[in-house]
């Protein structure tokens, strides 16, 4: 249920309609927007009119929530969510460059890619230290490890670092060092994962399962909106189909759908989308040109050498020429790409 207050409504008439949202065992959800105020009270709602708000004082209307996705949806939340990640905002004009290597290797590796990619414009350092491997004698990740690395890289770029999550299990360690979580495809449906993050108020890049629809990575992002985790990335990596001369297929539909559908950033991965570093720029580009707030990109200093994903590496050469142009379309489409964090200059 959508209740929309009038322009003037007092807190003490916006209270009530939170009150009586929870009588009714509703969870209210309050959006205070430019000219109003919107409460979604989200639940089961058993009684079937909506007298229980129309008759209360301050209320302009009250509207059910179509979309089976409440608080992600733009019914609830009409302007974009923007919100600060440590040196750059996501959501609004700029646009947000994540980059790094699949897997965090070594202490040399990370950090020599970071600087790499911050030189080349890169807003936010990627880099797996638990992978989710599609055999199990596949290297598995350094974990703790690989995360002191990634705190070093953070404290010598200035770069917040976003890093894979697989399970539960690892919520406390990831705490202590991660800026961005990161839902891995394979664990989009992972429901306790999903909730166990949504109790947190760390900002979390959700990627689309291999076969998951819009309304299904939508549904996912509704587990950590309704903990009151409000800082979700949806995250476009590209979706399984007959086609096999990619990896994935790029579903570049996806972008303006969920501009459409949602207020949530929507990010695009175009290394995993593709599989192919050569296709990487094209589709990086194609993203912006679609409407995208970001881009999260594999960048190894050697890719025929990288532990995992190397063949959809991009060299740091090849990552700086793919910013240049992806900052060009970024004007055409009247955004920017977002400044790097100058605060910090350490070398290494
Ligand atoms: C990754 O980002 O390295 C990764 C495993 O991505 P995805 O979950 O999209 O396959
Ligand atoms: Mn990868």
């Amino acid at each position: 249920m959508l209740i929309i207050m009038k322009p003037n409504s007092t807190p003490q008439q916006i209270e009530t309609v939170v009150n009586t949202a929870k009588v009714h065992g509703l969870t209210p959800h309050i959006t205070h927007g430019v000219e109003t105020t919107i409460i979604a009270a989200v639940g089961e709602f058993h009684t079937p009119t909506m007298d229980p708000f129309e008759a209360l004082e301050g209320v302009e209307s009250v509207k059910r929530i179509s979309q089976p996705f409440k608080l992600g949806s733009r019914q609830v939340h009409p302007e974009n969510s923007i919100f600060p990640i440590d040196g750059f905002t996501v959501g609004g004009d700029d646009i947000v460059i994540m980059a790094g290597p699949c897997s965090v290797e070594s202490r040399s590796q990370i950090l020599e890619t970071a600087h790499a990619v911050r030189e080349a414009g890169a807003n936010a350092l990627r880099g797996g230290v638990f992978k989710p491997r599609t055999s199990p004698y596949a290297f598995q990740g350094l974990g703790e490890e690989g995360l002191e690395y990634l705190a070093e890289a953070r404290e010598q770029t200035g770069m917040p670092i976003v890093v894979e999550i697989m399970s539960q299990t690892q919520l406390d360690l990831m705490l202590k060092y991660v800026d961005v979580f990161q839902v891995g495809a394979r664990n989009m449906q992972n429901f306790n994962l999903l909730r166990a993050i949504g109790e947190t108020r760390k900002s979390v890049l959700l990627k689309r399962g291999l076969s998951a629809t819009i309304e299904e990575l939508l549904m996912s992002a509704e587990y950590i909106l309704a903990g009151g985790n409000k800082q979700v990335l949806l995250c476009e990596r590209g979706i399984r189909t007959f086609e096999t001369a990619t990896r994935n297929t790029t579903d570049i539909n996806a972008i303006p759908v969920l501009k459409k559908l949602t207020h949530l950033p929507v990010i695009l991965d175009p290394s995993h989308a593709t599989g192919h570093a050569d296709y990487v720029a094209a589709i990086a580009r194609a993203a912006i040109a679609a409407g995208a707030d970001g881009l999260i990109v594999e960048v190894h200093p050697d890719p025929a050498k990288a532990v995992s994903d190397g063949k959809q590496s991009l060299k740091p050469e090849k990552f700086a020429e793919m910013v240049k142009q992806v900052k060009a379309i970024a004007e055409i489409m009247g955004r920017c790409v977002a400044p790097i964090n100058k605060s910090v200059t350490a070398g290494w």
